[in-house]
């Protein structure tokens, strides 16, 4: 389902390289939940934005449900990518328009890409909200009238609205208290596994991880240094000491209930 091959992303910024992607292999295979780790500012937000074209992709190649990655946002391979991949950020604050009921960020995806009529949405948008764990009264609200995982329970529900394959996930608890992140990741897990999902799941937070995905890989300076599953992470079977020492400190910050 996502195949990347020798992926680079090389940032020019203020007349220096940043080379934030150093050439990656990965293969994703359909309904896997798949983990990126590593410590902040590894190259795992940049993996995640390049396989949806919001980096440059500067060597190699990726695909996801056999779709490159989409240039711009308004064309025709850019609607039937949004179609199969969406994308759940950290922040949902910052994700949400402030001055957009959650009627109006859930129904928009529908208006974009003309899905149904008036009664349709209505319809889709009820049941959206009700899949995420929200009753029909959140749906004239706005965003500062939730709670960080209310904003990102609406977030994921935007993110299903076109039935996407694919979910890839920014950190998405990370901005969230621990006991709200595990009923976050619990809803992920379920949705998951209700809709067939596959999802790859960035964390600096290799706990987090440890729940939600089949396997993972290690990142450190725009490289992949170890795939795992998850029998080799319970047993601790980590060959890379950098591995270790990310396990280490993150079982130390266990979020509460996963
Ligand atoms: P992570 O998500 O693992 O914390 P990122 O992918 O955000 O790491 O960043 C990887 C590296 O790329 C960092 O050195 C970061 O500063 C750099 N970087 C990310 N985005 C940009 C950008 N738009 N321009 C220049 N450098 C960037
Ligand atoms: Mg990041």
């Amino acid at each position: 389902m996502i195949e990347i091959e020798g992926l680079e992303v090389v940032f020019a910024s203020h007349g220096d390289r940043v080379r934030a992607v150093d050439g990656i292999d990965l293969a994703v295979e359909a309904r896997e939940s798949f983990g990126l780790v590593g410590e902040s500012g590894s190259g795992k937000s940049t993996v995640l934005r390049a396989l949806c074209g919001l980096a440059p992709v500067t060597a190699g190649q990726a695909r996801i449900a056999g779709l490159p990655p989409p240039r711009g946002h308004g064309g025709g391979r850019a609607r039937a990518f949004a179609r199969r991949v969406q994308m759940v950020f950290q922040d949902p604050f910052g994700s949400l328009h402030p001055r957009h009921s959650v009627d109006r960020v859930l129904s928009e995806p529908l208006l974009i890409h003309r899905l149904g009529d008036r009664r349709e949405r209505d319809r889709r948008v009820e049941a959206a909200l009700a899949d995420v764990g929200l009753d029909a009264s959140y749906r004239f609200r706005y965003p500062h009238q939730l709670s960080g995982g209310q904003r990102q329970r609406v977030a994921v529900a935007r993110a299903l609205m076109l039935e996407p394959s694919v979910l890839l996930l920014d950190e998405p608890t990370s901005a969230l208290d621990a006991s709200v992140q595990a009923e976050v990741l619990n809803l992920l897990s379920r949705l998951r596994e209700e809709r067939g999902l596959t999802f790859l799941m960035v964390s600096h937070d290799v706990a987090v991880i440890d729940h939600m995905c089949d396997r993972l890989a290690v990142m450190q300076g725009g490289r992949i240094v170890e795939v795992l599953d998850r029998a080799a992470l319970a047993g601790g079977d980590l060959r890379e000491a950098y591995s270790r020492t990310l396990l280490e400190s993150s079982r130390a910050h266990a979020p509460a209930g996963t």
